[in-house]
């Protein structure tokens, strides 16, 4: 992500505290009982749960649901412009990872109902987005799970602390937010550590354009009412905050690069002076890519892109997964590659290896920054060093920037500068600490080791470790969890003023759209 004004409340404050709806729940917290069997080893019968009403995420404890891992989502909606309404059908397919006496959803609209394996189920709301399923039938561990959800309503005016992941624009909307996004148009297990491959289909008045991940297995289909549906699969494994929908008006823009992957790009008809200077960036994904595989590892996804937002849509813009969306403020002063380079950084660094928890965000955002500074020194524009150097003189010692470790931000904080900026100091620190030979072959190691998966800091540093074979604790300590501007021996420590490399305003002009403390 880049650019998120966050002055975002923290949506965590409400713990769910399930609703315990059938008799069978009344056994839930009974310590287990142990029964001889019949040579005489005693096991343990356990009665079925619920499922926690979170994963247990460090910053957002109630993100995502435990009992359940979802495989895939099938989510057929139809959107009206005109009024916001949303109403959909998402069958969720997923297998049950312990006896489930219910199970969590997280979602805010409302439900008109849910069956789990053709039965209809029971369903209650718990703490800010829990959806609490309980099943007609016991649900068994390992046992396969098609859970339809039917609903409705007007994501825009459904409000978690006066605030919506939805943007509603004057041509249709944006799904397009981190970490909260799917709450407003699909049920989900909504953290990163469950993602899962995804079939999105929406129905729109004709001449709307819907715009979302991966490819279109068909061309959009005419229906009934002077409609048309449009359909988009992605195969890749997705965390649900990556699934993403633009629509409103369109130019859609096709084509195939040199290596076979096809392009799909998308340019609101309301950027006008603007177009240019976004179709002179979002045009030059391909080469990034490319050049970014060289050094990041194979790309990971199918299809790549980029969705050039309306001018009244959001002011950040976002890896959404195969196409990161940009808001209309990174083309205000001409083309910006730095931002398309950040994005798509992301595709490995945040996509394709996710946070196991949001509290690792700098893995995210720290190297999608970095990956900008490799791209200054690729064009000339400065080295990473040079960057180094003047990102350090520009927050003096005494700068509150300082006081936030990106290793350990903070719930309010996962978007801090301190990630962006420190977190690629950090990372510039560990290629200085290991070399160039190292440092290059530790980050496609990285991507291969944890590809479609998670990962941590601390996997991370190991990882370093064990290829560079040096000892780096007191590095990541220093630069990730402790307060304080680090010394340096670099000129950065001495001159008082650094000139500013070549490509430092565009990327501080991205990264000012971004983050904000
Ligand atoms: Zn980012």
């Amino acid at each position: 992500m880049e650019g998120v004004h966050l002055v975002r409340r923290v949506l965590t404050a409400a713990t769910a505290a399930l609703t315990l709806t059938t008799a069978g729940t009344m056994l839930a917290g009974a310590p287990g009982q142990a029964a001889p069997t019949a040579w005489g080893r005693p096991t343990v019968t356990v009665a079925p749960q619920p499922g926690t009403p979170g994963l247990g995420d460090t910053y957002f404890p109630d993100y995502g649901n435990g009992g359940y891992d979802v495989e895939h989502y099938d989510v057929r909606l139809r959107y009206e412009p005109t009024s916001d309404r949303l109403t959909g059908t998402t069958t969720i397919l997923a297998t049950a990872t312990q006896d489930l006496s219910s199970f969590n959803l997280d979602f805010l609209l409302d439900v008109e109902s849910v069956r789990v394996n053709g039965w209809e189920a029971g369903t209650s709301t718990a703490g800010v987005h829990e959806l609490v399923v309980t099943p007609a039938r016991t649900v068994t561990r390992g046992q396969q799970l098609t859970i339809v959800v039917r609903y409705a309503g007007i994501p825009s005016q459904t409000l978690v602390g006066g605030y919506t992941g939805w943007t509603r624009t004057a041509d249709g909307a944006l799904a397009v937010n981190e970490p909260e996004s799917a709450w407003w148009w699909f049920p989900s297990n909504d953290h990163p550590l469950d993602k899962a491959t995804f079939d999105i289909s929406v129905s729109v008045p004709t001449g709307v354009e819907v715009i979302s991940n991966g490819l279109q297995p068909r061309p959009p289909l005419a229906e009934a009412g002077n409609r048309t549906r449009w359909g988009w699969r992605t195969t890749s494994p997705t965390a649900t905050t990556l699934a993403f929908l633009a629509i409103g008006q369109y130019d859609i823009v096709t084509d195939t690069t040199p290596g076979g992957q096809p392009v799909i790009n998308a340019y609101s008809t309301s950027l006008g002076a603007l177009r240019p200077a976004a179709r002179a960036s979002i045009e030059r994904t391909g080469e990034i890519i490319d050049w970014e595989s060289g050094i990041f590892g194979p790309y990971p996804f199918e299809a790549q892109g980029g969705v050039a937002g309306p001018v009244d849509g959001i002011g950040f813009a976002l890896e959404t997964q195969t196409r990161p969306v940009y808001g209309p403020s990174f083309w205000r002063r001409g083309a910006n590659t730095y931002v398309v380079v950040h994005e798509n950084a992301h595709q490995w660094f945040g996509d394709s290896v996710s946070v196991a928890e949001w509290q690792h965000i700098w893995l995210n955002e720290g190297f999608a920054s970095y990956a900008e500074w490799l791209w200054s020194e690729e064009q000339g524009e400065g080295t990473a060093q040079e960057l180094f150097d003047f990102t350090y003189a520009s927050y003096p010692a005494d700068d509150e920037f300082w006081q936030v470790l990106p290793g350990d931000p903070g719930a309010a904080r996962v978007f801090d500068n301190a990630v962006y900026d420190r977190g690629a100091m950090a990372l510039h620190q560990v290629r200085l600490a290991v070399g160039d030979d190292a440092f290059f072959e530790i980050l496609p190691a990285w991507t291969a080791a944890h590809r479609y998966g998670n990962g941590t800091t601390a996997q991370f540093q190991a990882l370093a470790e064990d290829i560079s074979g040096l000892d780096l604790d007191e590095l990541f300590t220093t630069w990730l969890f402790t307060a304080g501007r680090p010394d340096v021996a670099s000129a950065a420590r001495t001159a008082a003023a650094p000139a500013a490399p070549k490509s430092w305003a565009k990327i501080r002009e991205a990264h000012e759209l971004l983050s904000h403390r």
